[in-house]
């Protein structure tokens, strides 16, 4: 199956994403592919460096580390966004290695992430992660608390928060949620939207997706 070189795959997403955009009238330069490079082998990883792309995406800080720690020198305009949940615990590792947090999801993160920027004078993107699908085994905010959840990142937290992000539930409908957050993110102003995966970013496009995370479609089965 997987005889495409990751510099193919990447081309064809982008390609993909242009077709994608022209019927939504929506500038495909407003899309950026996150390649998602969690449990992927360093060559890949290496491959898509060497074909140019520099926007990626882990969601384990410690697996972050062992994949990034020495590249990242080498690569000053790369970006990294973690995609998985914080512990607070590796607050100071995150802060360190990542150019986004896409998954602020309850009170304590944020109070205590917000203090630990403060205390470095530092400041860092982040997206709320909102559990759209109310599902009790997966993180984010419920869309009935966010609003306060929200107001709370940033007026208490003083947290650059500059989008949403969602992972819908897997039996569901994926656009159905897609269209949630793209209303909750314009009734409160924020910009971008983090939604959209290898099975389902086409759908993510037309609802307003600024960030679309592609593992698979992009680097081919993951690791065990
Ligand atoms: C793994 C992961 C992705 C990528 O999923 P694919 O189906 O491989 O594209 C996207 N978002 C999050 C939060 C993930 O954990």
């Amino acid at each position: 199956m997987q005889t495409m070189s990751i510099k193919q795959n990447i081309e064809n997403i982008n390609a993909q994403i242009k077709k994608t955009c022209n019927p939504w009238g929506r500038g495909p330069a407003d899309i950026n592919l996150v390649a998602v490079s969690k449990r992927q082998p360093q060559e890949k990883i290496l491959e898509a460096l060497d074909s140019g792309h520099r926007l990626f995406g882990e969601n384990r800080v410690q697996e972050a580390y062992e994949h990034w720690e020495h590249l990242k020198p080498k690569y000053p305009d790369l970006k990294l966004h973690l995609i998985g949940p914080l512990q607070t615990n590796k607050i100071k590792e995150a802060i360190a290695l990542f150019d986004c947090i896409e998954t602020i999801d309850r009170e304590k993160l944020a109070r205590k992430l917000g203090a630990a920027l403060q205390e470095q004078n530092k400041r860092l993107p982040c997206f709320i992660q909102v559990n759209t699908g109310e599902e009790a085994q997966k993180a984010g905010i419920t869309p009935q608390d966010f609003a306060e959840f929200l107001k709370f990142c940033q007026q208490d937290c003083a947290l650059d928060i500059q989008g949403l992000m969602c992972i819908p539930p897997v039996d569901d409908p994926a656009a159905l949620h897609f269209a949630l957050l793209q209303k909750m993110a314009h009734q409160h102003d924020l910009k971008n939207l983090s939604m959209g995966m290898s099975a389902d970013y086409q759908h993510a496009i037309p609802l307003g997706a600024t960030y679309i995370r592609v593992g698979t479609g992009i680097f081919g089965n993951r690791e065990t």
